[in-house]
């Protein structure tokens, strides 16, 4: 990090983006970074409708407070999730980084989805010259608005398929997609060169380190911390790539405290904290915070890298991953600590927060109750930000029964959303109501082992 902690505290979002994106790629200039940066983080985040009171400044990424706990919002760009937050700026690195590299082929982007990321990467690339999309989602394993968003999706160049599956098989099938030396060759000669637009891609990481350090700021201009502090932070939990984006800014110097690692009922992470053992033999447990139903924590294996420091040991804990579903490599505790809600305590900490004045959704409700927990069972009082990941209108039906006490006997995506804002007096995001009245483009389901041929079939459509 080149800049100083009293220095940040006087950047806003795109200062702080730059200054920190330009640490990661110095392939890129100054002028390239800057650039790339300004057309992402522009308007397409003012959405207005505010699910947190906003008592603290900011445009981008508010820092808010409520019920005694702090908020960073990282749902206000265009699909209402933090996916956006990497998404929004991906495609322009990767044509960047494609031009530099020479690379003239047409891009074949692969996306497995527990929910926001489909959307998130659809609306970053429909269009996008020179590549072509398709993701895979859950077809059981997805709200309703969710389901929505990615199958109404306009644009020639994108294709969305749900799988008879969950979150788990979808992310198993891209990879194997990606690893098949037949298909890429196939491909290859089609003239496609894959990538993905998963946490796979460190391109999808390295934007999230960015709002640590803009989370830093916010609370040194709001007076809730000095420049040099310890911030924690709490992290609603799926694959492991927003709350690793936390690690790195701790690598690179911002004084982070304890990142607690917040998980559903699918808490694979947690009793790995506390037993040093990952273990995915059990059931898959489908939760109001879907975006989280994850047993294979994709980027776990890189953490382990960097706390081993071992290439082999960590080829060892994948290879039992992949031949008994487990392993066992004992954690020190020094950065993470794992805590977990079950639906009860889900729904509970949502009708808690809004109590105290805020509506918050089932995957930020998980990471209240952490935080919670975390504290009174450490009494640990640094500050502890939640990192809030998706707009409450996401999830309206969760949150409506959460907020009122009763299954919600409302039709439709829309009748949720409209219910809900009428009984928190929250206004809906237009971008959710308007979804009813769209036309499903994408209705197709296919089986897990039917991927490579639904993307052949795409690539075929597209003449290419
Ligand atoms: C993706 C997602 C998560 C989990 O983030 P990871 O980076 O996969 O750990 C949490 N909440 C929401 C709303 C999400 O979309």
């Amino acid at each position: 990090m080149d800049f100083t902690l009293g220095e940040l505290a006087a950047f806003d979002y795109r200062e702080t983006a730059f200054r920190v994106l330009r640490l990661f790629l110095t392939d890129f200039t100054d002028a390239e970074i800057r650039a790339a940066v300004d057309s992402a983080y522009d308007g397409k985040f003012a959405t207005d409708s505010r699910g947190l009171r906003r008592e603290l400044s900011s445009d981008v990424a508010p820092l808010t407070s409520a019920a005694g706990l702090r908020f960073l919002e990282l749902y206000h760009g265009p699909t209402l999730a933090f996916k956006d937050m990497a998404l929004s700026i991906l495609p322009r690195l990767m044509r960047l980084a494609a031009a530099k590299r020479g690379v003239s082929k047409r891009v074949m982007i692969l996306t497995a989805t527990s929910g926001d990321t489909g959307k998130a990467a659809l609306a970053g690339f429909a269009g996008a010259e020179g590549v072509d999309i398709a993701v895979f989602y859950p077809s059981e394993g997805v709200s309703p608005a969710q389901k929505l968003q990615m199958t109404t999706q306009e644009g020639g160049n994108v294709a969305v398929a749900g799988i008879i599956g969950n979150f788990d098989d979808a992310q198993t099938g891209v990879k194997a997609l990606f690893t098949d030396p037949d298909f890429v060759a196939e491909m290859s000669g089609r003239g496609y060169a894959f990538s993905s637009a998963n946490s796979i891609n460190i391109g999808r990481l390295v934007p999230q380190v960015a709002y640590y350090f803009h989370a830093y700021a916010e609370m040194c201009r709001a007076g809730a911390l000095s420049p040099g502090e310890r911030l924690g932070f709490t992290v609603p939990t799926g694959n492991f790539g927003n709350i690793l984006a936390a690690y790195y800014a701790g690598r690179i110097g911002l004084p982070i405290g304890k990142l607690v690692c917040a998980s559903n009922s699918n808490k694979v992470l947690f009793d790995y904290f506390k037993t040093g053992e990952y273990n995915t033999n059990r059931v898959f447990t489908p939760t109001a915070s879907p975006s989280m139903d994850i047993l294979v924590s994709s980027n776990f294996e890189r953490y382990l890298y960097h706390k081993t420091g071992s290439a082999e040991a960590v080829r060892a804990a994948m290879g039992g991953l992949g031949a008994e579903g487990r392993y066992v490599l004992p954690d020190s505790g020094e950065v993470f600590f794992g805590e977990y809600a079950t639906e009860p305590e889900t729904f509970a900490a949502i009708r808690d927060v809004f109590g105290g004045g805020a509506l918050i959704d089932p995957h930020t409700a998980v990471a209240v109750h952490a935080c919670r927990e975390y504290r009174a069972e450490t009494g640990d009082d640094t500050p502890n930000v939640i990192v809030a990941t998706a707009s409450p209108f996401k999830f309206a039906a969760s949150v409506l029964e959460a907020v009122t006490g009763a299954a919600p006997e409302v039709s439709g995506v829309s009748g949720a959303i409209e219910e809900l804002s009428r009984v928190t007096g929250v206004p809906a995001p237009a971008s959710l109501l308007e979804l009813q009245g769209k036309r499903v483009l994408h209705p197709d389901v296919i089986e897990k082992d039917g991927m490579e041929a639904f993307v052949r079939a795409f690539a075929s459509r597209r003449n290419y």
